[in-house]
């Protein structure tokens, strides 16, 4: 048995082992060992866990609490999210080897979510209808949509779970939540949250472990009537049609291999900051990393050169310390992955103008790291422009004009979010309207808001997390038609 501290799932207000009694290691990046076991779910833990979250919907306190109750219960489960953020970013950070100024900054302003979504479970009213038939009274409700499956990836655990679990328990659903076998720790620590606020037992659950293993089960449960899933296009692809085969709601946030562009009127120095932003913050794992910086052709030398320049101070190592801009990637697997783009890129004949290696730095310690690493010369057309790599590789593509520039950002089979760098606002608006993607930012990179819709066009996405639209991906519509006729007319023809 390992001495290291073991996290169990929470299925129905316990902490519970999984059933085979099997776990498996979690890893800190950085250090490049475990430091906890977390509990190895599957089919009868995914059973468990849905059936809690039924019942909770179907009987209890949960059903009959008033959305205005509800409201106040995400609220409350806001203000302890504010008092615990540090230990919860911390729990993040060994997780993931994100910065702890990243993730102590995201969970910190996670509160929001349930705030802004504690504020709309009262508010989302019915209508009655005019009808035009005579003695009748015809009503639109709204009703939870049923048990909702949450699946979220390894970059940001807490925030990406937030925003599925806010709009869902506000909409009155209850929730199976099972997030990244490499970063569960957070996920479970938060359950103890919940519990403290006050949520009937059943109405959140987490289970951990392999999609496989206990993802597919959960996926397929006949008992869920909604997955939101957050993750990778063959994971999404698995979820989408076993989702399909029992009828359910889905909502997909996928990848991409968004497009950041700079035109020649752009602030040069502004821009250069929004580049680096764009795809060394987080390592560029994230799922708007501006992956392809599209720059017009007579900037292109100077501003290549003013980013490489300032790219090469950045300080990589201990994502604890807080004056640490790179740090490590969060596994091994995918550390492995983005070297393996990096050597794919130099096949196809792309030009490295800087790092392209795995940082062997004594601030790295054992942890995983890639330097940050640009690409000149690239096209299109190569894998290095189209596949998403989601770690610190940056391919620069020149274009002529505005109509080459849009060109060339919307051909990718993503459309996650675009950035657009310039001084002229016809520019701006122009380009925005063209671009295909579901962010566009000007003058600005990766902002994201609980106000604000989030999701992609074309292969990054379907559907909408963030802002009012959310929360109607978890309620189902309800018609209620009421006689007021003396007597029942002819039972022979359709009223
Ligand atoms: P992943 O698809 O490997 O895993 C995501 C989650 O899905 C994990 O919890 C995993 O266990 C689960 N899973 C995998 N296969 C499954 C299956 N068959 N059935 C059910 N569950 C399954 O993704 P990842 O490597 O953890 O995360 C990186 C990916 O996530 C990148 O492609 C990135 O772009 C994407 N991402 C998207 C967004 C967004 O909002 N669009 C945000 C962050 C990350």
């Amino acid at each position: 048995m390992s001495n290291l501290p073991c996290y169990q799932m929470f299925i129905d207000g316990e902490w519970v082992a999984a059933e085979s009694g099997e776990q498996f290691e979690t890893f800190d990046p950085y250090a490049g060992r475990p430091w906890a076991m977390v509990a190895r779910g599957a089919k009868a833990d995914a059973d468990k866990a849905v059936t809690a979250a039924y019942s909770a919907l179907k009987t209890g306190a949960w059903p009959m609490l008033k959305a205005t109750q509800r409201g106040a219960l995400l609220r409350r489960l806001g203000d302890l999210i504010a008092r615990d953020a540090d230990r919860l970013a911390e729990i993040e950070v060994r997780d993931n080897g994100k910065l702890l100024a990243e993730m102590g900054a995201q969970v910190r302003y996670l509160p929001q979510w349930y705030y802004y979504y504690g504020g709309l479970a009262d508010k989302i009213e019915g209508s009655v209808i005019p009808i035009d038939k005579a003695d009748t009274f015809n009503f639109v409700r709204y009703e939870p949509v049923g048990v909702v499956v949450a699946i979220t990836p390894w970059n940001s655990p807490l925030l990406l779970a937030s925003w599925k679990i806010a709009p869902a328990l506000a909409a009155g659903c209850t929730i199976v939540l099972k997030p990244s076998e490499h970063t569960s720790a957070s996920a479970l620590e938060f359950c103890k949250l919940v519990q403290e606020a006050g949520f009937p037992k059943g109405v959140f659950n987490v289970v951990t472990g392999f999609g496989p293993e206990i993802g597919e089960p959960l996926v397929a449960h006949p008992d869920v009537a909604k997955v939101a899933f957050t993750g990778g296009e063959i994971g999404g692809q698995k979820v989408y049609e076993s989702a399909a085969r029992g009828l359910k709601a889905v909502t997909l946030e996928l990848g991409g291999k968004s497009p950041n562009i700079v035109f020649n009127d752009a602030v040069m120095d502004d821009a250069v900051k929004g580049v680096i932003s764009g795809i060394f913050a987080a390592s560029g794992q994230t799922c708007i990393a501006g992956s392809r910086l599209l720059v017009q052709k007579s900037i292109e030398r100077e501003f290549t050169e003013k980013l490489v320049a300032l790219a090469s101070t950045a300080r990589l190592g201990n994502p604890m310390s807080l004056d640490t801009q790179v740090g490590p990637i969060t596994t091994r697997q995918q550390q492995d992955k983005v070297l393996g783009y990096i050597e794919i890129a130099k096949n196809e004949g792309a030009k490295l103008a800087l790092g392209g290696g795995p940082a062997d730095r004594s601030e790295c310690g054992d942890g995983w790291f890639v330097e940050p690493t640009i690409f000149t010369g690239v096209n299109n057309r190569m894998r290095i422009a189209r596949e998403e790599v989601f770690g610190p590789v940056l391919s620069v593509i020149p274009f002529e004009d505005d109509k080459d520039a849009i060109a060339i950002a919307n051909d990718s089979p993503y459309g996650l979010a675009a950035g657009v760098w310039t001084t002229d606002i016809k520019r701006a608006i122009r380009s925005s309207e063209r671009l295909e993607a579901g962010s566009v930012w000007v003058n600005t990179y990766r902002a994201v808001s609980y106000m604000s819709p989030f999701g992609g066009y074309k292969r990054s996405g379907l559907g909408r997390e963030n802002g009012q639209d959310a929360i109607w991906s978890y309620l189902q519509t309800k018609s209620v038609w009421i006689s007021t006729a003396d007597s029942i007319p002819n039972p022979f023809i359709m009223r």
